[in-house]
Formats: structure tokens, sequence, C-alpha cells
């Protein structure tokens, strides 16, 4: 059996089940492929997050990085955890609104915020804008003079520690195109324009170092150097940053090859370090806050699929083809990404041979999984890729004029759904036939 699952997940007809609902008739209710959530999954690895914060007494914020996953259902359970959130962009923030999620809790992330995107966050008042970049400051100033308004900010900035990930999504360094420079002074600068203007409260400072990482080290570095920028300011301006904001970027389990640290160990690292930190300088403790997104979306999502054509090459390899693909999950095709997966209606089933499981798009790219064993499959059978919960269907496209899955939430055996799958019709929906004259 895969690691990734337990023994509660299989039930007596020896299937898969999710939420406590079999994956079997999930496909058979919803069709194939479908993104399904086990949200108890979703609310563990928040409370995980929360506990050891809880536990020391520190002020915190667990933030979930909504690119992950973001649909309104999956903002209202990040909420009935109060939980807060990040957006990057409008169509976030729209989510959230939809959500009636409480503005207060959205931190707005991005480092090509436009002017549009900048007014509809203060007008709904979200709770922290993180500025990115001197044109960012100056278009926010210009907006909240507009609006005769203030917004609570954070400074991003690049600290300089790069984390040992896939360097797509690797951005601390220093050659990143996200947050201010420190070494150049660039960070100082913006704190300087940000403490002159009256109507920006600058609430603390952040840095994101990357993602999918495994170690504690990249965090502990990063945290001990925002706290001696945090004491570097305090000494040169006179200001002491409210909140040290880590980011996010903890990484999970995809396959038996990767060993991820356990929420609370990354959260007690982080903890300690700007505890100790802190002390050193001679710094009230801050409030600490960090943003998951992956390890809260990641292991909750499983894409089912149903099994379709084969292709054996003789002497070679065989190709299992399912209904799905780089459509509904790019990241094997965008950089290499790996998964595993289990045939839904015999997950112990001993393997009997190697395939690869291969997407419905065309591209030879579309490969979801290299190198999957698998007992003998059928046309018909459902195929369960785990740990797909994040990035997937965030990323989903419409290549080839597939329609996008639909999304269903399980939770105590009961199964909703949150997100219709997408028709024939939702694909011409935008789409203007040419006028006569042209
Ligand atoms: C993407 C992102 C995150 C979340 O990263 P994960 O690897 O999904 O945890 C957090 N903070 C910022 C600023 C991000 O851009």
């Amino acid at each position: 059996m895969s690691e990734q699952l337990t023994n509660e997940q299989i039930n007596e007809a020896g299937h898969l089940t999710i939420g406590g609902v079999d994956a079997d008739q999930l496909a058979a209710k919803y069709q194939t492929p479908l993104a399904v959530y086990d949200v108890s999954k979703i609310r563990d690895q928040i409370r995980r997050f929360k506990s050891v914060f809880e536990a020391n007494g520190v002020d915190y914020a667990v933030s979930y990085a909504s690119k992950a996953f973001a649909t309104i259902a999956m903002f209202q359970v990040i909420d009935q955890e109060q939980g807060h959130i990040d957006v990057v962009s409008g169509g976030e923030l729209y989510t959230a609104i939809q959500a009636n999620f409480p503005m207060s809790r959205v931190s707005f992330h991005g480092n090509n915020k436009s002017r549009e995107e900048l007014e509809m966050a203060v007008k709904n008042k979200v709770g922290v804008i993180v500025l990115d970049n001197f044109h960012e400051i100056e278009l926010l100033d210009q907006v909240l003079k507009e609006q005769d308004a203030t917004s609570a900010v954070m400074l991003r900035i690049t600290p300089g520690i790069s984390a040992h990930t896939h360097e797509y999504i690797s951005t601390g360094q220093e050659d990143s195109k996200f947050g201010f420079d420190l070494k150049s002074g660039q960070a100082d600068q913006a704190l300087q324009e940000v403490l002159a203007n009256d109507r920006m409260n600058m609430l603390g400072i952040h840095a994101h170092i990357g993602s999918q990482i495994f170690e504690l080290k990249g965090f502990q570095m990063a945290a001990k150097k925002l706290v001696e920028i945090a004491a570097n300011w305090h000494n040169q301006y006179q200001y002491q940053p409210e909140v040290i904001n880590v980011g996010g970027g903890f990484g999970i389990r995809y396959t038996k090859d990767d060993h991820p640290l356990a929420p609370e160990d990354f959260v007690d690292a982080i903890v300690k370090t700007i505890k100790q930190s802190a002390a050193d300088q001679n710094l009230d403790m801050p409030a600490v806050w960090i943003e998951p997104g992956r390890s809260i979306a990641g292991p909750a999502g499983y894409n089912l699929y149903t099994v379709g054509s084969r292709k054996d090459v003789p002497g070679l390899t065989s190709y299992l083809t399912v209904d799905g693909g780089m459509g509904d999950n790019i990241r094997p095709a965008l950089y290499q990404a790996e998964y595993e997966a289990v045939l839904v209606d015999q997950p112990n089933a001993l393997p009997t041979e190697t395939v690869h499981v291969a997407g419905k798009y065309c591209e030879s790219g579309d490969i979801l999984i290299d190198k999957q064993a698998l007992p003998a499959s059928k046309p018909g059978d459902v195929l369960a890729v785990l740990d797909t919960g994040a990035y997937g269907y965030s990323m989903a496209s419409n290549y080839n004029r597939n329609p996008r899955p639909a999304v269903v939430f399980v939770e105590n055996g009961e199964s909703t759904l949150v997100v219709k799958r997408e028709t024939y019709a939702d694909l011409t929906r935008l789409d203007q036939p040419l006028p006569k004259t042209f």
C-alpha cells in the first residue's frame, strides 16, 4: 500500500475511501476527472500549525496561501478554522469577498499589483498589503489619497537565503523578482518611505524563501535574518516591526522518497529562533505569521481519473492513459513533479507491472506519473493520484478545449460538490463570432 494511505482509508470492500466515502462511488456520482478534498485533513493541518504557537503563547497568524487552491468553499473552511488567507490577485480577492471571508484576515501579495487591484484591496479594507517594490509604494500612496483611506502594510524583502529546492519555485535568493533587496539598501529606503507616509501603517516584515522545503535550516536562517533587520530598524529608525512573517514553503510527501517534517517541527523551529534572536537583540517578541499553502491543501487532495486506452511498446514500456492530464495537473509537465497513484478498487493489491500514467492532452510531456507500479488494470477502472490538492486545480487550463474537472469536498462520510464541472457551453461562453463585415 502507498505510504500516503492509512488503514482507515480502506473499507470493507477493500476500496480506497476519502473522508469516509468510497472513492469508486465518488467517481460514479460526480464523474471523472474529479478533484476530491478530504476536508478533515485541511482542518488538521491548520490546527497542527496553530498548536505550537498556542502552546508557546506567541501571537500568530496561520495565513493560507490561497494560490495553492482558491475557491469559495475552501475559503469558508479556512474561515471556520479562524485562519488568515493570502491573496495575490483581484480574482483571489474577489473569491474571498464572495466567500464572505473577513477582510481583516486577508493579506494582499504579489509583485505587480495593478492600480485596480490596489483600489479593490483598499476599498474592501483588506487587513494588510504586502508591498513588493517602489512602484507599488507610489501606486498605493495615490490610491490611499484618492480614497482618503489608510492601510496596514508590510514590506517583503529578499533575505538572500535560497532554500534547497527547484529553481522555478525558489524565491529567497538575492537575484529574485520578488521583494526589496536587502544588501543594496532598497529595503531600508522602502522602510523610510513607508514610515514617512501617514496613510501607511507599517505592520511588519515579510520574507518567503521558497517552496517544498524539507529542512529547518532555511527557515531558521530567514527568521534570524528578519529579527536582525528588525533590530537594525529599531536602532536606526526607532521602528520595531509588530509582525515577522516568514512565509510558507513547508514540504509535503508526494512519493515515498519525500520525508517531510511535521508542521509542528517547522513552527517550533521558527518560534524558537525568533524568541532567541529577539532576546539576543533586546527586542520585544513580535507576532509570528506563517503562510502555508501546499502543506494545507496538498495532502488533502486526490485526483480521480478513469483508465482508458493503453499502449504497450514491445520490449520497452507501457502507457496507461487516463481521462485527464496536464489540463488538470500541470505540475509533472511543468517541473517534473512526482506523484503516486493507486487503483481505487484495489489500493492494496500487489503491483504486477510498471507503467507510464499518461494524460489525454496533445503533448508528449503530458505524463502524470513517469513510473507507477500497479496491479493489472482495465479500461473503466478508477485511478486515484494522491496528494494533488495544491497547485493542481488552481493551475488547471482548458488546453485542447477540455473542460476543467469538478471539485468535491468530503468529510465524515458526506460529500458535496464545491465546483461544478465545466461544460462545453462554458468553453465557448466568452467567444465572439466574427462580425459579417470582417
Ligand atoms: C506561494 C507562496 C506561499 C506558499 O507557498 P507553499 O509552498 O505553497 O507553502 C507563501 N507565501 C508567499 C508569499 C507565496 O508566494
